[in-house]
């Protein structure tokens, strides 16, 4: 026998399955090997679990990582969650849109059964409910009828499908763009089109305690000592993982859960995919620029140095996103765009278009922070194989948002498949589950 053999036998102490990676695909991952009865072990390279759905506080706010917005009404988002309990604060029904140098909230009337204004920059009461029917149609289609219409990208359908201009370019075009993160509308029509659904049937929510709670519940329910951090993986295989701090860990099956670029450098062979940037930048203030918490989207988006796609007032979702009596306004600006020294630099042009959006002036606000990921979102162009396989070989698993969809939801999926897959591998018979799931 070899060293290599030796060390790497499995030991009674050793994990049955090593996940790769604490985000929302590792986490849900070990959380359904581990109600199974398996030993599960997941390694983190970072000091903190969430990986992209995380947050944290500066000065008092609390500063989600990105501007992520859960749809209430996605598809058994919450089921998925296995958080039933988890505390949500909606945000206010519809959307404000500036276009054009006004502003109009859509979708809002809607949800409270009032008539559209007469006179509407958005169309006339006709194209309006034009819009609304459309929108009620597609809350009530089947995920697999939607699934079955011809696929093309986003902004290829927004021309096609017959609406009229001023209903896309006003309303639509904005919306999507920041739904999918991608100011090109290149994402393909059924992501655009499951995503409007979820819109239209449920409310756009937050995490009341911020999106870090998510995985923070996740991770709770997992056995204690399960989450090993500042533990960086440098190769894997389906018999173990060799860590950059504490060597070779043995197990019976492995579980690759990383954002897809780490996937692809530990397994050169997994496809990596374009990504969409995100940049958010957070202001304080003292009083609050919007009376309640609308989502306000840019629908101008001018190609200028600061062009946002959406803004937000935290504070007004949850208190808990600010100190008493102060203001947190997250902004997001999208795009594969250099920014000329650096993101920050960038801020007083999006302060700038701030004081348009939110129609005052923003000289008093503080630039508390900003933060950009080039990488944050996986690019979802037609074709999109909305499973893509998670099981390599027996032994080697592979999941997170680029298996799916890019996206909480996705990630949480995938990472109950690939569990399902190593269940299936080693004759385990996965837990039953609760009650209020099976009913959901
Ligand atoms: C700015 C932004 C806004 C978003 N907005 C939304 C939204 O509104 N709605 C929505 O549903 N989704 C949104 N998303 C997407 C969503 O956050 C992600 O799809 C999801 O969190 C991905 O989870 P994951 O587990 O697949 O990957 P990740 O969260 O990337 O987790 C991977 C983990 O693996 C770890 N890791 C990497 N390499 C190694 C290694 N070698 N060894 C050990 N560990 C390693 C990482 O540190 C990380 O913790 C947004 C994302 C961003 C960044």
């Amino acid at each position: 026998m070899t060293p290599n053999e030796f060390t790497r036998r499995i030991r009674p102490e050793d994990p049955d399955v090593v996940v790769v990676g604490a985000g929302l695909a590792g986490l849900a991952a070990a959380r359904a090997l581990s109600a199974a009865g398996l030993h599960v072990q997941v390694l983190e390279a970072t000091d903190r679990i969430g990986g992209r759905l995380a947050g944290h506080r500066l000065d008092g706010y609390l500063l989600d990582h990105g501007g992520q917005l859960l749809g209430t009404g996605f598809p058994g988002l919450i089921r998925r969650l296995d958080l039933p309990d988890l505390p949500l604060s909606p945000l206010a029904p519809g959307v404000l849109v500036h276009s054009g140098g006004r502003r109009h909230r859509v979708g809002a009337d809607r949800a409270q059964g009032a008539r559209p204004p007469a006179r509407s920059p958005l169309g006339s009461p006709l194209e309006k409910a034009r819009l609304g029917a459309t929108l009620s149609r597609l809350a009530a289609t089947p995920v697999p009828k939607l699934l079955a219409r011809p696929e093309t990208t986003t902004a290829r359908a927004l021309t096609e499908r017959g609406l009229p201009g001023r209903v896309v370019e006003g309303f639509l075009r904005p919306l999507l763009t920041a739904l999918l993160s991608d100011p090109a509308l290149g994402t393909s029509s059924r992501i655009a089109d499951l995503a409007l659904r979820g819109y239209a049937r449920g409310r756009l929510a937050l995490p009341s305690a911020g999106t870090g709670e998510v995985p923070a519940r996740l991770a709770a329910a997992l056995p204690p000592g399960t989450v090993r951090l500042d533990t960086r993986v440098t190769a894997v295989g389906a018999d173990g993982v060799r860590t950059a701090g504490h060597g070779w860990i043995a197990a019976r099956a492995v579980v690759l859960a990383t954002d897809a670029r780490a996937a692809a450098e530990l397994l050169p062979g997994l496809r990596l995919p374009d990504f969409h940037p995100v940049t958010t930048y957070y202001h304080t203030c003292a009083d609050s620029p919007l009376a309640e918490p609308v989502l306000l989207l840019d629908g101008d988006r001018t190609l200028g140095p600061a062009p946002i796609s959406h803004s937000l007032v935290l504070s007004q979702v949850h208190e808990s996103y600010a100190p008493a009596g102060r203001t947190l306004v997250a902004t997001t600006v999208l795009g594969r765009r250099a920014f000329p020294g650096g993101p920050a630099a960038a801020e007083p042009a999006v302060r700038e278009r701030l004081a348009e959006l939110y129609q005052g002036s923003t000289r008093d606000w503080d630039f508390l922070s900003v933060r950009h990921l080039p990488d944050a979102v996986p690019a979802m162009p037609p074709p999109h194989n909305f499973r893509r396989p998670v099981r390599l070989l027996a032994g080697l698993y592979v999941c997170g948002d680029h298996r799916d969809t890019s996206s909480a939801q996705g990630a949480l999926v995938s990472g109950r498949r690939a569990a399902a897959a190593v269940l299936r591998d080693l004759d385990v018979a996965p837990a039953q589950p609760r009650q209020d799931q099976a009913a959901a």
